[in-house]
C-alpha cells in the first residue's frame, strides 16, 4: 500500500500551507521527497541522528555513504561547519545557490549518522524554489541524498520517486522535471588544495576557472580498482539498469557499424536490445530499439535525459544495450562519470 502523500506544488508559487505540512514533517523526524534543481533528493532533517538513519534504510544505501546537507542561507552554513576557507566562499558565491557541494570539517552539532561516520560535512545550498522553501520550513537544515533507492538511476521526475520510494517515506512533492538532471558537482575544501571528488554541471574547468590551482581526486580519472575514492559514495555501483550496458567509443562511423553488428548478433541470439545514441546518429541504427538522448549541440538535454532513459530501458525490459559516448564540451565529464558506472566501466574502445 502507498504510504506517501503526494503533492503537486507549483515550482515558483509553491503552496505555503503545504510547504509548511511538509516542513513539520521533517521537524518531527519523517521523510519528505522533493525536488531540486539537480535531482529529487530525499530528505529528513540533517540535525537528527534518527532522521538520517531512516534515510540510510528507506534507501538501502550503506551507512558509510554520508549524506549532503542542504541550506537555504549563508548564516546556516556557519553553524554546521569549523571555519569556511577564502577560496571556498569565493567559489560560493559563483555557484551558490546552485548545483554546487562543498565539504568542510563539521561542527558537533551534526550527528556522525549525517556524516556516515567522518568529522567532515558535505553542504549544499540549492537554486529550486521549492527546495529552498522547504528547507527554511523544516529549521534549516535537511540531509538529502538523491531520492532513489541505491544502485538505481537518481530520480529526474516524481514518478521515479513514486517506483522506488512510495512505500518507504511520508511525503512526495512533485514539481515536475529537474532542470540539470544530474547530481552536483563536489569540492572538498578539507585539505590545503581543493579537490574535485564528483563531476556535475560545473566541470573542472569552470572551478579552475574561479580558483586557479586545484586537484581532482584520482579515481575520477584513472579506472583503477585499488585506488579509494575520497567522496565514499563514488565507490558504489550506481545507476545501473537491469540489462547488460556496454560504451562503444572511437570514430563516429566506426562505433556505428560496431554497435549494429553487435546489436545483431545479440537479436539472432532473442535478446531484446536497445542503443542509446544521439539525435544526429539516431537514424542510422537498426535492429534495436534505438533512443537518442538528445542533440551533441545541446549537452544540457542529454544530461537532463540520462536517468530518466536508464529507467526507461527497465520498464522496457531491455537486455542487452550498447550506449555511444558523449565527451560533449563542458558536461561531458559527468555524463560519462554516470553512464561509466551505470555500464560498471564496461567499454569496448575501437581507438586501441
Ligand atoms: P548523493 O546525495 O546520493 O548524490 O550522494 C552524495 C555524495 O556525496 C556521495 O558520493 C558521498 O560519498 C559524498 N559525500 C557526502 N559527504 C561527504 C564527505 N563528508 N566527504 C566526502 N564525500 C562526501
Ligand atoms: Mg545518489
Amino acid at each position: 500500500m502507498m504510504r506517501a502523500k503526494i503533492v503537486c506544488l507549483n515550482r515558483n508559487d509553491p503552496d505555503e500551507e503545504l510547504i509548511k505540512e511538509a516542513g513539520e514533517i521533517i521537524l518531527n523526524g519523517g521523510l519528505v521527497a522533493f525536488p531540486t534543481e539537480t535531482v529529487y533528493g530525499l530528505g529528513g532533517n540533517a540535525l537528527d541522528p534518527e532522521a538520517s538513519n531512516k534515510i540510510y534504510t528507506a534507501k538501502g544505501r550503506p551507512s558509510d555513504n554520508p549524506l549532503i546537507i542542504h541550506i537555504a542561507s549563508w548564516d546556516d552554513l556557519e553553524k554546521i561547519v569549523k571555519d569556511v576557507p577564502q577560496k571556498a566562499r569565493l567559489l560560493g558565491e559563483k555557484c551558490w545557490p546552485g548545483p554546487l557541494t562543498m565539504i568542510f570539517n563539521k561542527k558537533d552539532i551534526v550527528p556522525e549518522e549525517t556524516t556516515g561516520g567522518l568529522d567532515t560535512v558535505a553542504v549544499r545550498f540549492p537554486s529550486h524554489p521549492v527546495a529552498r522553501k522547504l528547507i527554511l520550513a523544516s529549521g534549516g537544515f535537511i540531509a538529502a541524498p538523491s531520492a532513489n533507492i541505491s544502485g538505481r538511476p537518481s530520480p529526474t521526475k516524481a514518478e521515479h520517486v513514486i517506483e522506488d520510494l512510495a512505500d518507504r517515506i511520508d511525503m512526495i512533492i512533485d514539481s515536475g522535471e529537474t532542470d540539470i538532471g544530474l547530481e552536483s558537482t563536489i569540492v572538498d575544501f578539507t585539505s590545503d588544495k581543493p579537490v574535485i571528488l564528483r563531476p556535475g554541471y560545473y566541470g573542472e574547468e569552470d572551478i579552475r576557472r574561479i580558483l586557479g590551482d586545484i586537484d581532482v581526486d584520482k579515481t575520477l580519472i584513472k579506472n583503477d580498482n585499488s585506488l579509494k575514492p575520497k567522496a565514499p559514495g563514488m565507490k558504489y555501483r550506481h545507476y545501473a539498469p537491469k540489462g547488460d550496458l556496454t560504451i562503444v567509443e572511437g570514430e563516429r562511423d566506426a562505433v556505428i557499424d560496431e554497435i549494429n553488428r553487435l546489436v545483431k548478433e545479440h537479436s539472432e541470439k532473442g535478446y531484446k536490445t536497445a542503443v542509446l545514441c544521439s539525435d544526429e546518429t539516431k537514424d542510422r541504427y537498426f535492429g534495436a530499439e534505438v533512443i537518442s538522448l538528445g542533440s551533441l549541440s545541446k549537452e544540457e538535454e542529454i544530461a537532463h535525459h540520462l536517468f530518466d532513459v536508464l529507467r526507461t530501458l527497465d520498464s522496457r525490459k531491455v537486455e542487452i544495450i550498447y550506449s555511444e559516448a558523449f565527451n560533449t564540451q563542458r558536461i561531458g565529464a559527468a555524463i560519462m562519470n554516470r553512464l561509466l558506472k551505470a555500464a560498471g566501466h564496461k567499454v569496448i574502445d575501437l581507438k586501441k
